[in-house]
């Protein structure tokens, strides 16, 4: 099983993102190195590396390998950075990223999937990475300012908050829009305090829920892909 997972591993590399335009070396070398099948629910691991996202329960789902790697590419994340994770879900994403950055602070609202993400990141001694429960439309004002912060879940617009907590030189890579369309955008503040704004492209992620956390969600089952 091992090694089947670890063919698999590579594959996604090769045929998922590889193909598909991902090509930075820190973002393959880092998903060729976390086992994703341990972030997904255990009667799916043999879906683990299939490059759709899955069902994580509590009506969440793990993004799907492309759209994590799309996200972390775009974020351009250096070894000195501290990333904040909006939308911990099963914590693979963070995984990925904690490979990469010197932080992590991932925030997640349903305290189900955050206690969930804690147990695989322990077991993997990922140990530079920081959980936390709530709303993370409001960022997490008191671990800023953050190089990097992206998002797995989609609002209107991003929040006022994260452009505040964001580190000069920062980026943001975060979906926008609304049920019926969203893109993934990225924003950067340049040297002048000037905003750039770039588009990746349509995606389908769950959405921000703002206001408060809870032990469950039960939000219908969306889905997220491209
Ligand atoms: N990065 C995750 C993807 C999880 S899907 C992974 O790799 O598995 C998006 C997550 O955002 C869901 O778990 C959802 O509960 C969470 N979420 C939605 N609104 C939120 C908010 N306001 N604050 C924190 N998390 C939120």
């Amino acid at each position: 099983m091992e090694r089947r997972l670890e063919r698999e591993r590579r594959q996604m590399l090769d045929d998922h993102l590889a193909a598909r335009g991902i090509t930075d070396a820190s973002v393959l070398a880092a998903m060729g190195t976390v086992p994703r099948e341990l972030f997904v629910p255990g009667h799916l691991w043999e879906a683990a590396y299939d490059d759709h996202p899955l069902p994580l329960g509590n009506a969440q789902t793990i993004s799907q390998p492309y759209i994590v790697a799309l996200t972390l590419q775009a974020a351009n994340i250096q070894p000195d950075d501290v990333v904040l994770d909006i939308g911990t879900g099963s914590g693979y994403a963070a995984a990925v990223a904690s490979r990469i950055a010197a932080r992590v602070v991932s925030v997640e609202r349903v305290s189900d999937l955050s206690r969930q993400a804690e147990t695989v990141l322990r077991k993997l001694g990922y140990e530079n990475i920081e959980l936390l429960i709530g709303d993370g439309t409001r960022g997490a004002p008191e671990h800023e300012p953050f190089d990097v912060i992206i998002s797995a879940a989609a609002a209107a617009n991003i929040p006022e908050s994260w452009s505040e907590q964001l580190a000069p030189g920062g980026r943001i890579v975060a979906p926008v829009g609304t049920r019926s369309g969203q893109r993934l955008r990225s924003v950067r503040r340049d040297a002048r305090g000037d905003w750039i704004e770039t588009d990746f492209g349509g995606v389908r992620f769950v959405p921000l829920v703002t206001g408060g956390s809870s032990a469950s969600s039960s939000r219908a089952g969306e889905r997220e892909e491209r």
